[in-house]
């Protein structure tokens, strides 16, 4: 059996730009036909799409706030009317708004908390009768490294990124008798605009704190995500795997 997506359905959150936008392509490269949404970046996410049809692949760019589970359940719906099923779901839209939590606010509490933690509940749960229906699927949540270590200045993104490893498990368990799976890619520091804005000296720190020595790239996240999306993976669930070049071990 070869990493093969032929034939599969999947939706990507977030899938307009940074780590979304390499899992999106890199689905469609293995044969899947895929779907994203995106939160602002219109003209972002119409290149992601135009780029998946340019495989041979379906694509939809559907604009859509992660937080808003009625938003959710309108993908879910799109997708599974016009294509039929939904094999795969990749929760990755996420943000960081980090400050000390003498200084942080109960706006940057609440906005990292609904839009990466809630998210996954709204689109897990969309996804979970369609899959159901189509005896299978397989879930893979995006969560982080700091999430396992914690970090200083991310207390809200990483109590976010630990409670998508703590969902994942329970819903892994409610539905494996479905055969549904659920996973986790927890990765460490990769370049995209999320990062973008870290100052030369912090950056120094992560690549020392990095056994690889190095910041990883989208793609890298990307090629896990295939795995777990495809049947070659068929056997794990419930799982968190790390991609962060040997950092939080
Ligand atoms: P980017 O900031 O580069 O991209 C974020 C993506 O999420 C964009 O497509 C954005 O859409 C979308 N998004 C943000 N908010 C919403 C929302 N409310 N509704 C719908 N879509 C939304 O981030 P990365 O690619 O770096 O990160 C992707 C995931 O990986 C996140 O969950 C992040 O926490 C995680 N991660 C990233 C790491 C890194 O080092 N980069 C490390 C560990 C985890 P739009 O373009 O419209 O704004």
């Amino acid at each position: 059996m070869g990493l093969s997506l032929e034939g599969k359905t999947c939706l990507v959150t977030g899938g307009s730009r940074g780590i979304g936008r390499a899992i999106a392509i890199k689905l469609a490269e293995l044969g899947a036909d895929v779907a994203i949404t995106y939160a602002r970046s219109a003209e972002a996410a119409n290149e992601v799409k135009a780029e998946i049809e340019a495989k041979g692949r379906k694509a939809k760019a559907i604009q859509a706030d992660a937080v808003d589970f009625g938003e959710a359940e309108k993908v879910i719906n799109e997708i599974v009317t016009d294509w039929d099923k939904i094999d795969v779901l990749v929760n990755n839209a996420g943000i960081a708004k980090d400050n000390l939590i003498l200084r942080m606010s109960e706006e940057q509490w609440d906005d990292v908390i609904t839009t990466n933690l809630k998210s996954i509940f709204n689109y897990s749960k969309a996804s979970a009768r369609p899959m159901m229906k189509n005896r299978g699927g397989s879930i893979i949540n995006i969560s982080s490294v700091v999430g396992i270590s914690g970090n200083a200045g991310q207390s809200n993104y990483s109590a976010s990124k630990a409670g998508i490893i703590g969902f994942t498990k329970s819903y892994a368990k409610e539905l494996a008798s479905r055969n549904i799976r659920a996973n986790v890619i927890a990765p460490g520091y990769i370049t995209t605009d999320m990062t973008g804005s870290l100052d030369e000296k912090v950056l120094e720190g992560i690549k020392e704190a990095t056994p690889l020595g190095r910041a990883g790239n989208p793609d890298e996240i990307a090629n896990a995500v295939a795995f777990l999306a495809s049947d070659m993976s068929s056997y794990i669930t419930g799982e968190t795997i790390r991609v962060d070049g040997g950092m939080a071990m």
